[in-house]
């Protein structure tokens, strides 16, 4: 084993896990701030020994991501500590929706229902943990949007201070979620991908050696998190795999994980075994994993994004090629749809189910029904499709759509009227 180049503080608990492990080589790694391997620059992830774990033991837990503690990198008493316990939304039956496209059975698994609105509170929630491991007490990221409101909340309530960095371009509620919080919040100019690749030096710099990057040096952490939405749908489904699953793809992290969390809940015995189709889903404006696919290539070629999807505008995805393996190993595929389908789907969802979704959860709706009206999803498979975000989130995406049918005068005459055209 490869020691650690950090020293951590005297107490660390990571529950059940024992190790970075590189995904490409396989080098084995102390439980440390590290995001690449030495040996080949592969990225590591966390390892673990499991010990026996029961449907009870987890159905006896807290309604949050801590019923799944013994999954994932965190201590025993993880739910006593202050955090967000994000997690546990619903997995709502589609029917309507499912009647609209022709499906049997389909669920949308609603992330809009967390504390600050978006999937990201499930990965920030375990890198915060991982941060007080490992004695940080700033927490920072690059983000697209959604991720630096999750982690200037999480921040606040941890009790640590956060300085985190967006493109200066991005949505004005995501802009405000990122700053209520406290804490620094700094609009760059440039994509998200250039917000990244200056994060990567600021970690190299005395200004930010000692922060906590949940989406950097805490990575491997931080993924973890995403592997609680399988579990979650699996649980909520009566312990039971779907069949098919539509996960829209940023840098790919969210797809990889829960692939990894439904291969973990087969290897406990706590679901069966039986096959699942990951389908991927993007904006077209941003389709460097959708293209890759469709071109039978296993690595993407980085593309400038353009779309109203901006919390998966992420040009130069980093687990792209572990998303066409697991697309392709499981029989899914990877698919985009353009902006005014992005805004169709949104609506399509809020007048069936009474759900309004943020761009991303258009993307996911929207690849759903592309893929459902040109007959290329299994009509009878038990389908799961993920919003990810809250329409409120995104409102200038629907916005010219979206208004009053009319103005009038408080007088039924002047309703008639309307009524009446
Ligand atoms: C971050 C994000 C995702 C997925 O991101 P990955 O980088 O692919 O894990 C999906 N939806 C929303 C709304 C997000 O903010
Ligand atoms: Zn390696």
């Amino acid at each position: 084993m490869v020691l650690a180049t950090h020293t951590k503080p005297a107490t660390t608990d990571f529950g059940a896990a024992v190790a970075l492990s590189c995904r490409e080589c396989g080098t084995r790694y102390d439980l440390g701030p590290d995001f690449a391997c030495i040996e080949c620059f592969g990225p590591l992830e966390v390892a673990y020994e499991f010990g026996p774990v029961s449907r009870e033991q987890i159905e006896a837990g807290p309604t949050s991501v801590w019923r799944y503690r013994a999954l994932l990198p965190v201590p025993a008493d993880v739910a006593d500590k202050p955090n967000l316990a994000p997690g546990w939304t619903k997995l709502v039956r589609a029917d309507r929706l499912a009647a609209e496209l022709g499906l049997r059975s389909l669920h949308i698994k609603d992330d809009s229902g967390n504390p600050t609105h978006s999937f990201k509170d499930r990965v920030v929630a375990i890198a915060v943990e991982a941060a007080r491991n490992f004695g940080f007490h700033t927490l920072s990221c690059s983000s697209t949007g959604n991720l630096a409101g999750a982690v200037t909340a999480a921040a606040a309530r941890a009790g640590l201070d956060a300085c985190v960095f967006i493109p200066a371009d991005l949505e004005q509620a995501k802009v405000v979620m990122g700053s209520v919080y406290g804490g620094r919040l700094v609009g760059i100019e440039g994509t998200y991908d250039e917000v990244n690749r200056f994060c990567s030096e600021l970690i190299g710099d005395p200004l930010g050696d000692k922060w906590g990057f949940v989406n950097v040096n805490l990575r491997p952490y931080y993924a973890e998190g995403s592997k609680t939405l399988a579990y979650e749908i699996a649980e909520q489904l009566g312990w039971r795999l779907p069949e098919q699953i539509v996960i829209p793809i940023a840098s790919g992290s969210q797809l990889t994980k829960i692939d990894k969390g439904f291969a973990e809940l087969i290897k406990l015995g706590l679901v069966e075994d039986r096959p699942y189709k990951v389908i991927g889903a993007q904006a077209a404006g941003c389709a460097p994993v959708a293209t890759a696919f469709r071109a039978g290539h296993d690595v993407i070629k980085p593309v400038k994004p353009d779309t109203i999807a901006k919390s998966l505008a992420i040009g130069n995805p980093a687990d792209a090629p572990y998303v066409l393996d697991i697309v392709r190993r499981t029989g899914g595929v990877v698919e985009d749809v353009t902006d005014d389908q992005i805004v169709d789907a949104i609506r399509l969802l809020a007048r069936t189910e009474g759900i309004f979704a943020e761009t991303a959860g258009g993307v996911t709706v929207g690849v759903l029904t592309k893929l459902a009206r040109e007959g290329r999803l299994d009509p009878e498979a038990e389908t799961v499709v993920l919003n990810t975000g809250d329409g409120l989130k995104t409102l200038d995406a629907v916005a010219a759509h979206a208004r009053p049918s009319a103005v009038i005068r408080p007088s039924l005459d002047a309703f008639r009227a309307t009524v009446a055209e």
